[in-house]
């Protein structure tokens, strides 16, 4: 292919991805299936590291999700919120691993907490003296929406904390980050209304939480069989002495009195993740939301630190995907309901 024709296909990549981007993230209305956006956007990923010269720095590839809604008040993040890098296949998970390796120096073998990939919408939300003063979806990473008085109606997010950051229960201020989803008995129930009432069903569980959220009249949301699982943290106070761990972490956010999915587990190296991906896979099908994949981190927080970020992800994280289930077809027709 000649330079100008290379040019051309990244042009027409950053242009149909970005489109993509926008039903996906800002209206909440996918016009493709995932499978579809991820070869495009890996067709872009190596396009653009085969020609470097050629990168655009508004290539959805240098940047995450979409632009918060005017129709909300914005909201900056502290702490970015960013994406994450993924493996599609084993291999890509073992280059993940001796990326690591090569980048620390070292041929030690990693812990890592293993994670199932929630498929819904991340969000922030900000406690002070133990009261949740503001939640806030991820938007572009930098800015995102203020949602705070639909997260209040999500039953499983607690107002308050338990305990009381004068007794070191929590810290006086905390972002506890997490994905805000539907369960599985919910969507299909919603679905069962909508069709029985004539009303439009929701595309996917993933884009019938976030339409569910993303709503200016909170009574929408409150109908929603929304549900929360924490899996990280933003923002921490510094008089509250965090663990050393991802996983002894998410420990303690429990202990704040937030959910975190009892899937979640430690294992160590290749071997250990593999058997983790193996056996949620084979649990998904019994689990009561839906999963796209495993995420696994570095556990170790001091490494994590020494590892760091590149632009739209940290480098000690990984999505491990399961294969994709959706075609092309399945959206023909089906029209997106908030
Ligand atoms: P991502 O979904 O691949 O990974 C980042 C997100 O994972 C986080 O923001 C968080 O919300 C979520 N997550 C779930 N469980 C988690 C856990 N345990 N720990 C940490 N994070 C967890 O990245 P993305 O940028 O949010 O979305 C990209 C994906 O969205 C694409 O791969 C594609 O599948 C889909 N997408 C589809 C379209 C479309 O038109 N169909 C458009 C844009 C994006």
């Amino acid at each position: 292919m000649s330079t100008d024709s290379i040019s051309q296909r990244i042009s027409e990549l950053v242009t149909t991805l970005s489109d993509y981007n926008y039903q996906y993230y800002v209206l909440d209305t996918p016009t493709v299936p995932d499978a579809e956006y991820d070869r495009l956007f890996r067709e872009l990923q190596a396009l653009e590291a085969q020609y470097p010269d050629l990168l655009n720095p508004q290539s959805p590839t240098q940047k995450v999700g979409g632009a918060a809604l005017d129709k909300f008040e914005q909201v900056s993040h502290e702490v970015p919120m960013l994406s994450l890098d993924n493996a599609m296949v084993e291999d890509e998970f073992v280059a993940f691993h001796k990326r690591i390796n090569d980048r620390l120096k070292t041929d030690q073998i990693f812990e890592f907490c293993c994670e199932p990939k929630l498929d819904g919408l991340a969000v922030s939300i900000l406690y002070e003296d133990g009261k949740l003063v503001r939640a806030a979806t991820r938007g572009d990473g930098a800015v995102g929406e203020n949602i705070t008085e639909n997260v209040k109606t999500i039953k499983s997010i607690p107002l308050s904390l338990i305990g009381s950051s004068d007794n070191g229960n929590y810290p006086q201020r905390v972002e506890i980050r997490g994905e805000v989803f539907l369960s599985l008995d919910g969507f299909h129930a919603f679905n069962q209304k909508a069709k029985e009432n004539g009303t439009k069903p929701m595309v996917n569980p993933r884009n019938g939480a976030a339409g569910s959220l993303r709503q200016l009249d909170s009574k929408i949301s409150a109908a929603r069989p929304l549900a929360f699982y924490a899996y990280g943290l933003g923002v921490v106070s510094d008089e509250f002495e965090l663990a050393d761990t991802h996983c002894e972490r998410l420990q303690q956010v429990k202990s704040f009195g937030l959910p975190v999915c009892p899937e979640i587990t430690v294992a160590k190296g290749i071997e250990g993740v593999l058997d983790f991906y193996k056996n949620i896979s084979e649990k998904r099908a019994s689990l009561n939301y839906e999963i796209d994949g495993t995420v696994l981190k570095v556990n170790d927080i001091d490494l994590q630190a020494e590892l760091g970020f590149v632009a739209r992800a940290p480098r000690w994280a990984i999505a491990y995907k399961f294969p994709a289930q959706e075609e092309l077809t399945v959206l023909n027709d089906v029209e997106f309901q908030v």
